[in-house]
């Protein structure tokens, strides 16, 4: 059976406090078989989200990286640095990501995130922002379609949307025999979420918002 996967993007919405207590809850959530889990919390608390849900089947993420292991990265995301705190996977390229620095290319992180075979999530708002020729099927990479007029702004894409690009990434990936979940993004709720996920061209969901709730955050596991 193929497991949908749940990526809860807690941006920078939750103080310590609030991070804590939204981790503990989730320990204690009963994960249904079908559906894989993954937390990306605030980069303050990612090291103290990881201690608690580490005893889970939920895995903690990154919500960035900016450089393999360089020093001179003054506010910057090592891979080093994720990997230390037990960290293996991250967010690449969300569109707060891009808007705040216009000239990023996902291709020259990709570079150094890719040879580490170290996991990663590329959120895309449009085809071309997928670097085909460099992805591979050598560990876990999953690609995330966010539509950025639908990011945080209540407004969901229809399914038909959904599946058209879902349908036009997935046929690429298939010429080149790549192996690559996709999920979907964008006000994504505990309505929407049952009618998105039954999609067979939807592989999981990445939600921001709704996942720093824990009752919403229930229901869209359970959604299924
Ligand atoms: C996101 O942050 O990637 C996102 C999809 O946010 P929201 O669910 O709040 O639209």
């Amino acid at each position: 059976m193929e497991q949908k996967i749940i990526v809860g993007n807690w941006k920078n919405y939750l103080n310590k406090d609030e991070s804590v207590k939204l981790a503990k809850e989730i320990l204690d959530e009963k994960i249904p078989d079908k559906i894989r889990v993954m937390i990306s919390p605030n980069n303050l608390y990612l090291n103290q989200v990881n201690d608690i849900l580490k005893q889970s089947s939920v895995e903690v993420i990154g919500q960035n990286v900016t450089s393999y292991k360089s020093s001179s990265d003054t506010g910057g995301v090592t891979i080093i640095g994720l990997k230390d705190i037990g960290v293996d996977r991250t967010i690449l390229g969300h569109s707060e990501v891009r808007k705040r620095n216009k000239s990023f290319k996902s291709e020259e992180i990709l570079k150094e995130v890719i040879p580490e075979e170290f996991k990663f999530i590329l959120c895309f708002e449009g085809i071309e922002q997928i670097p085909f020729n460099i992805l591979n099927n050598d560990f876990e990479i999953i690609l995330a379609y966010e539509p950025v007029w639908a990011i945080g702004t209540g407004e969901t894409a229809s399914v038909e949307h959904i599946n058209e690009v879902h349908g036009m990434v997935k046929s690429e990936l298939s010429k080149l025999n790549l192996d690559i979940p996709i999920l979907y993004g964008g006000s994504v709720n505990p309505d929407n979420s049952n009618e998105i996920l039954s999609q067979e061209l939807v592989d999981g969901v990445l939600v921001g918002g709704a996942s720093t709730n824990y009752d919403d955050l229930h229901k869209i596991i359970n959604c299924l």
